[in-house]
């Protein structure tokens, strides 16, 4: 792909806009990531819309040759991870810098570089003709600030917008000549605590092994939340898992 340089000129060109969803600053470049996304989607045949989000909205793009064939939905986010820290770049991340088989630039490989396959892949099945299936793409811009609005997306537009057969997910990786097809996604569950027993420093020799050391405390209760297996201690943690 990287030879062919109308497949790759696309991510390239979106790979210039620093669509940081968490950064105030930036929220022009998303507006300018979204309508990149629609021009393009546009210039392949999509019907387009723009999907309100709570923060940042959505592209949605529909191409839909043929009622009597199923539709496959292809989900993707154009904001990207803030840069930071700027100095350990080689190259600059919005400058994306193309070595050997690689992009170097923020959101190469999140999840820009997927979706944009996703997208250039089917440009290629249109110029063979009238492709084996309909295609929708929902491409987000919230996913890295939790995509707040996704789940009341997906209840408002199942009937219509977004129904379909098959759902894919790009936001996904694959190693270097190995294809992978992913079967799950994990996700993260983070808390800060603060703990604080005295509220000055105490001598050793007076209070040491009498007053309790936070430090313990915490690495006790950090020891407690799995055991040795690997599996979560925390009562109902697993309640509303579903089984295989
Ligand atoms: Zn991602």
């Amino acid at each position: 792909m990287l030879s062919d340089k109308a497949l790759l000129n696309p991510l390239l060109q979106l790979l210039k806009i620093p669509s940081v969803s968490t950064q105030e600053e930036h929220t022009s470049d998303m507006e300018k990531a979204r309508k990149y996304l629609v021009h393009l989607f546009n210039s392949l045949g999509f019907k387009t819309k723009i999907l309100k989000g709570k923060k940042h909205d959505a592209v949605f793009a529909n191409l839909t040759t043929d009622n009597r064939l199923p539709t496959t939905l292809i989900y993707g986010h154009y904001d990207v991870q803030p840069p930071d820290p700027l100095e350990e770049w080689k190259t600059p991340p919005f400058e994306p810098s193309v070595k050997d088989d690689d992009i170097y630039a923020r959101g190469s490989a999140d999840n820009k570089g997927q979706h944009m396959i996703h997208i250039m892949a089917v440009k290629k099945l249109l110029e063979k003709g009238k492709p084996p299936v309909n295609f929708k793409f929902i491409i987000e811009g919230e996913e890295e600030i939790g995509s707040i609005s996704i789940e009341s997306l997906a209840k408002k537009y199942s009937k219509n917008l977004l129904l379909c057969d098959y759902l894919m997910v790009s936001d996904t990786e694959m190693k270097k000549n190995h294809p992978s097809i992913d079967i799950g996604l994990r996700g993260l569950l983070y808390t800060e605590i603060r703990l604080q027993t005295a509220d000055h420093d105490l001598h050793s020799g007076v209070y040491g092994g009498v007053a309790e050391n936070p430090v313990n405390i915490l690495a006790y209760l950090i020891s407690n939340l799995k055991d040795n297996k690997g599996r979560v201690l925390i009562p109902n943690f697993y309640k509303d898992v579903a089984s295989l």
